[in-house]
């Protein structure tokens, strides 16, 4: 059986915290897609061209066969146009779980056969959050520990425009 597995997110930007949970997801399925969400609700401060570019650069060394896809749609049906039967998610301490939760019984209830794993990151690397990357990089704080150079350095040029 060839197992597709998709790793959803908006990535806006990708941190180390992804690219551990990227790695760990990558051993459990036979194809990884790292799906990246328009999302713009969320309004990211990255495009989603840029946000793929860097997600690509990030995915390259640890697999080259992984691949990296943006999605407009609903995920069950982003993952069923793929042939994934498998969604993974990471979570984070006890933040995370409830909206995970909810959106994973949901989907298991629009679509019972595809089925959502959540993994964990690396301890030291649990509380990152693209969120506060450019909480941090906006009132020039140091963000190195919590992204790749390539990204951090991204990070600060667009926080310098604004
Ligand atoms: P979304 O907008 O879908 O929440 P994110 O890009 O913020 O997308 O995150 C994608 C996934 O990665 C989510 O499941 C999120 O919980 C998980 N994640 C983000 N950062 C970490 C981290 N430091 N450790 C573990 N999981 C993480």
């Amino acid at each position: 059986m060839h197992r597709i597995g998709i790793y959803p997110g908006t990535f806006d930007p990708v941190t180390l915290g992804h690219s551990d949970i990227i790695r760990r997801g990558a051993r459990l399925v036979d194809q990884l897609i790292v799906g990246v969400s328009t999302n713009p609700s969320k309004s990211p401060m990255f495009t989603l061209e840029e946000r793929i570019a860097m997600v690509e650069a990030v995915v390259g060394p640890i697999d080259p066969s992984i691949r990296v896809v943006p999605f407009h749609s609903l995920l069950i049906h982003f993952a069923r146009a793929v042939g994934a039967s498998v969604i993974l998610r990471g979570l984070r301490a006890v933040a995370d779980f409830e909206y995970e939760f909810q959106m994973a019984s949901m989907n298991l209830q629009l679509m019972d056969t595809i089925q959502t794993v959540f993994l964990m990151a690396d301890t030291a690397l649990q509380p990152i959050a693209s969120r506060l990357v450019k909480e941090i990089a906006l009132f020039g704080g140091e963000i190195d520990k919590f992204v790749s150079p390539d990204v951090a350095a991204a990070v600060r040029s667009r926080c310098d425009r604004v």
